[in-house]
């Protein structure tokens, strides 16, 4: 706190992010990256374009990036958006088309940046509780509201709802905007791209954070009607006109076109997440059901906190969130099998300690 603050400074809460630490050797599982790193051709263009180029300003619109996305999409470039990272897409959405005299509604367990950016902005919220193992029911969002956003698959459990579930909910709120945040889509959930064209009331959010393995690049975007892209640009340049620089724009604009390199590591990494729950059961943790790049799991009798410690001890990094409802779990990012394999025998050594 300082006099010099303004008065909403001292308000805020802001996200704490994962940890970055450059210990050598380190398994990293804890803030969902891709093991696998960037289409080479992504990289080949960022060599590319690292010229004299680099003195003029980028394309304010970004538009070579946004017709390919919308090619892959079925759309037209005006309705995506793009942006520093889905972080920033996210916070004009906020902005630009979740605000409202009505409250926004949001699951309790979910992406911790939706308290921020509400703080940040001053958007009136109901946290709608999960029950059980941290579904989500819909029938608890058939309430006033102005605008609903829900992580699919959701965040910190990875857990997914069906497409027709987000439908139904879209379809019940046509007054309302229903932002489904697609962070971890390509990990085994079904899209609500498709949807686009029916539901003007739809955004989706994504990013080539996880999927692309571009954490470092910062470039998401978000889909829909001309008429909600047209609210966030308008948000967009009445903050900051070049949000993605010209590296980003065209390693993004090479990933997005190599198909080929996505499924390949889409594909490997399924199947480790599916080889590492395995392993885990086996170690007595409760598995959540997950669509994501990571797992969500807590021991049948060790704790999260005691757990996360003594792995950091041998090297391995993962997420634990001292919350209440989920200060138990662990949150697991999926690595290459190698470093699953490093995760297990931790885990081992630890358990049998
Ligand atoms: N949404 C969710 C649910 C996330 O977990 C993350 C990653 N922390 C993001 C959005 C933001 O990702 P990025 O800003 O890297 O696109």
């Amino acid at each position: 706190m300082s006099r010099y603050w303004s008065p909403i400074v001292s308000k805020l809460q802001p996200y704490v992010a994962g940890e970055q630490p450059r210990i050598p050797g380190l398994v990293k599982l804890n803030t969902n990256e891709n093991p696998y790193g960037p289409s080479p051709t992504a990289l080949e263009a960022i060599r590319q374009a690292a010229d004299d180029r680099l003195r003029l300003y980028p394309d304010p619109a970004a538009t070579e990036l946004r017709q390919t996305i919308a090619a892959r999409h079925g759309l037209t470039a005006e309705e995506v958006f793009v942006g520093n990272g889905s972080d920033e897409v996210l916070a004009h959405a906020f902005q630009a088309l979740l605000k409202h005299e009505r409250p926004l509604l949001y699951p309790d367990v979910t992406y911790s940046f939706y308290p921020t950016y509400s703080l940040l902005y001053g958007v009136e919220t109901v946290e709608v509780s999960v029950y059980d193992r941290f579904q989500i029911r819909l029938a608890d969002y058939d309430r006033p509201c102005g605008a609903i956003i829900i992580a699919n698959p959701n965040a910190p459990t990875g857990i997914g709802l069906p497409l027709a579930d987000i439908e139904a909910l879209i379809a019940a709120h046509p007054d309302a905007v229903v932002a489904i945040d697609e962070a971890y889509i390509d990990f085994g959930g079904d899209s609500a791209i498709p949807l686009i064209c029916k539901y003007p009331n739809l955004l989706v959010v994504q990013t080539l954070s996880k999927s692309r393995s571009l954490a470092g690049l910062r470039v998401g975007f978000a889909l829909g009607r001309r008429e909600l892209i047209e609210a966030l640009e308008r948000v967009k340049d009445s903050f900051n006109s070049y949000p993605l620089d010209r590296l980003a724009q065209v390693a993004a604009t090479a990933a997005i076109k190599d198909e080929a390199w996505f499924e390949t590591c889409r594909k490997m990494l399924i199947a480790s997440r599916d080889g590492l729950v395995r392993e885990l059961e086996a170690l007595d943790f409760e598995v959540l059901p997950s669509q994501a790049n990571f797992v969500f799991a807590k021991h049948e009798s060790q704790s999260g906190a005691a757990l996360q410690a003594a792995l950091r001890e041998r090297g391995v990094l993962v997420r634990h969130f001292a919350k209440p409802r989920i200060s138990e779990f662990l949150r697991i990012s999926i690595g290459t099998d190698e470093e699953c394999a490093r995760l297990v025998s931790a885990f081992k050594e630890i358990l049998s300690a």
